[in-house]
């Protein structure tokens, strides 16, 4: 276990949270770094890091024995930023990719584009290659939903997310999107993760629907280990015994992981509810919480959408929810869409 004092901590703070793990029966041995106490703590007593994570002056707690190396905040005490053309994901500005589940034809792609660049998202979402629960849904366009994505990113000025379920399917993918997503059901895809570690483009990692933290930071590993450093974590709710939504939306992740991990961390509370009502408080909560960006469906027609159209919530809404979270980033010390983009009325 390491114990990282704040900044400006007093000796006697520092003597006091050393006196109380001498008490757990702990070997301290301490070391100052440039700006920094740091208390590494070892021997055979049992210690509540809790305990300790409470007392005044300490900044946090961490274990060295984590199982998950270069995704670590011990490995990288500082965020790590990644920048995709000019976007930079997981610096101050909240970054919103938004669009469809999947792309359906051209127009439903071309409209959705730029409602939802009108309202101020950065990325387009939408899916090509569809890991549906049954093999009789809608499996997405492949090829030709990629060709009608980068079009639309293109003449909109957004980036471009889109899933890629195998590793057959990165040589086509890499050639149309800028950010690689593994999604949910493929978050312990191990092949494909190594895959994606050889690639020089950022993938988006979805939580696994049953994943511990630890294990979604372990997966992302396997990314970082690959030797790509451009690994950006997704929340997008767990299965629980709840059945009033689709998922959990485990928020509390946010600030956990952004202790544990230096990397930046989105939230889709599309997925996370699975229903359009409650998209936007969950989106809300998560900037609230610290989310460095969010991943949500919008559609031009949600009603008539061919798959997760209960959850896609109509451009009016986005273009509002977009409006409210320009008011809460900068309660929390960050920005959102800086450059407003022309309204042209939406209905509400
Ligand atoms: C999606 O983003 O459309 C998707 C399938 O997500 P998940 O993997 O989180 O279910
Ligand atoms: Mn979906």
């Amino acid at each position: 276990m390491v114990v990282v004092m704040k900044e400006r901590v007093t000796t006697e703070q520092v003597e006091q949270v050393i006196a109380k793990l001498v008490e757990f029966g702990m070997d301290v041995h301490r070391s100052t770094g440039a700006s920094r106490v740091v208390l590494g703590v070892v021997g055979s007593g049992k210690v509540d890091p809790r305990l300790i994570e409470m007392m005044d002056g300490v900044h946090e707690v961490l274990r060295i024995t984590e199982p998950y190396k270069l995704a670590s905040r011990t490995f990288k005490p500082e965020d790590t930023v990644i920048s995709v053309g000019d976007l930079r994901i997981g610096g101050d500005e909240v970054i919103v990719m938004a669009g469809p589940c999947s792309a359906e034809n051209e127009a439903q792609v071309n409209s959705t584009a730029a409602a939802v660049k009108r309202a101020g998202a950065k990325v387009l979402r939408g899916g090509a290659f569809k890991p549906r629960s049954s093999p009789y849904s809608f499996q997405g366009l492949g090829e030709e939903g990629l060709r009608l994505l980068r079009a639309a990113a293109n003449t909109h000025d957004l980036k471009l997310v889109t899933e890629v379920m195998d590793i057959s399917q990165i040589e086509v993918i890499d050639r149309y999107a800028d950010i690689f997503q593994v999604g949910a059901r493929n978050m312990q895809n191990f092949t494909l993760l190594r895959e994606l570690g050889r690639a020089r483009k950022p993938v988006l990692l979805k939580r696994g629907i049953s994943a511990t933290i630890e294990e979604w930071l372990l997966s992302a590993e396997y990314v970082l280990a690959g030797g790509n450093t451009e690994v950006i974590l997704c929340e997008r709710g767990i299965r629980t015994f709840e059945t009033a939504t689709r998922n959990t939306l485990d928020i509390s992740a946010i600030p956990i992981v952004k202790q544990l991990s230096h990397l930046p961390v989105f939230v889709d509370p599309s997925h996370g509810t699975g229903r359009r009502d409650k998209v936007a408080p969950m989106a809300r909560a998560a900037v609230a919480a610290g989310a460095d960006g969010l991943l949500i469906e919008v559609h031009c027609d949600p009603d008539h959408a061919m798959s997760d159209g209960a959850q896609s919530l109509f451009p009016g809404q986005f273009d509002r929810l977009m409006a409210e979270l320009r008011i809460i980033a900068p309660a929390i010390g960050r920005s959102i869409c800086l450059e407003p983009v022309a309204r042209r009325g939406w209905a509400r």
